[in-house]
Formats: structure tokens, sequence, C-alpha cells
């Protein structure tokens, strides 16, 4: 049985992402073998009176989302109702900050096509902050965020949690 800890990235520029541990578990179940295809969807988050951003609520994969084993496609309206869902039930506390999937290797990174899903992300939605989180589940558990600006700046955490030994059978 994995053990799993709260984890905090520290960033200069954007401050720091606190992800809870119940959260670093929920979304290594969703490691993605070598065969299938990445899964995803969107994050909700808070900030503490410190100014620390806390990743919340996760979307569970959408049935009504696409995807391939290379690339992902969540699906608007299940992620407009997910943060609809997260807003309501947090007494507005909690808001969409950014989104998660699944890649087929052990030491996740983003690719140009997740850093161009991000910028056309922060172009085409009404979002209140200037900045998104990324998040990458490797396929063994391992994590990678990043950061992502309205500006096209962005700055990624690799390994911020990780990856279990692989099995040996
Ligand atoms: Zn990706």
């Amino acid at each position: 049985m994995a053990h799993h800890h709260n984890v905090k990235v520290r960033s200069a520029r954007y401050g720091a992402l606190e992800i809870p541990k119940q959260v670093v578990r929920y979304l290594r179940r969703y490691c993605q073998p070598r065969s299938s295809p990445e899964t995803g969807g969107a994050l909700g988050g808070y900030y503490r009176k410190n100014g620390n951003l806390v990743l919340s609520h996760v979307m569970p994969p959408s049935p009504r989302s696409r995807a391939g084993l290379f690339w992902f496609k969540r699906h608007r309206g299940d992620a407009q109702i997910f943060v609809n869902t997260v807003f309501a039930d947090t007494g507005g506390a909690a808001n969409y900050i950014g989104e998660w999937h699944t890649h087929p290797e052990t030491h996740p990174s983003p690719s140009s096509r997740d850093f161009k899903m991000m910028s056309d992300l922060l172009k085409n939605s009404r979002l209140e902050t200037s900045y998104v989180i990324g998040l990458i589940v490797g396929d063994t558990g391992e994590l990678c965020a990043w950061f992502q600006d309205k500006e096209g700046n962005r700055e990624v955490f690799r390994a911020v949690v990780a990856g279990q030994q692989p099995k040996v059978t």
C-alpha cells in the first residue's frame, strides 16, 4: 500500500500550490496503463488566507470526454457542471483552477499540445485568475504540475510526487 503525503509546490512567481494527500491518492488511482487511453478532467480549488492555492476538487473522468493513447479532450459541458457543483458545495469558496490528465510515461511532463490546450483555455474562458494549474499523472503515479498564465509564461514542476516502484511480475 503506497503512502501518501500532503504536497506543496512553491513557485516564486505564482505562489504555493497545496495538494492534500487525499487528492494525491485520488489522482493516482488513474495511473494510465500504457495500453489505455489518456483520461482526465477539470480541477477545483480555493485560496487560503495566506495566499496558498489548495487543489481541493478533482473532476472524475467523464464518459463524454474523448481520448486516445496520447491525447485527451475533456467534455466542456461536464466540466461546467463540475465547476458549478464545486462552487455551490463550497458556498463560492472554491472555483475552477485548471486541468488534469494522465500520460503513458513514468516521468510525465507537459507536451507542446498540453501547453497549447491551456493557452487556448486561458484565451477562451472567463477566468477570475490570471493563471491555471496543469497536472499530469504518470503510469506509476508520479505527478507533474505546472502553472501557466495569460501572458504565455509558465513554470513546470516535475516529480512533485515520486512514482511507485513498478511491480515486478
Ligand atoms: Zn498531456
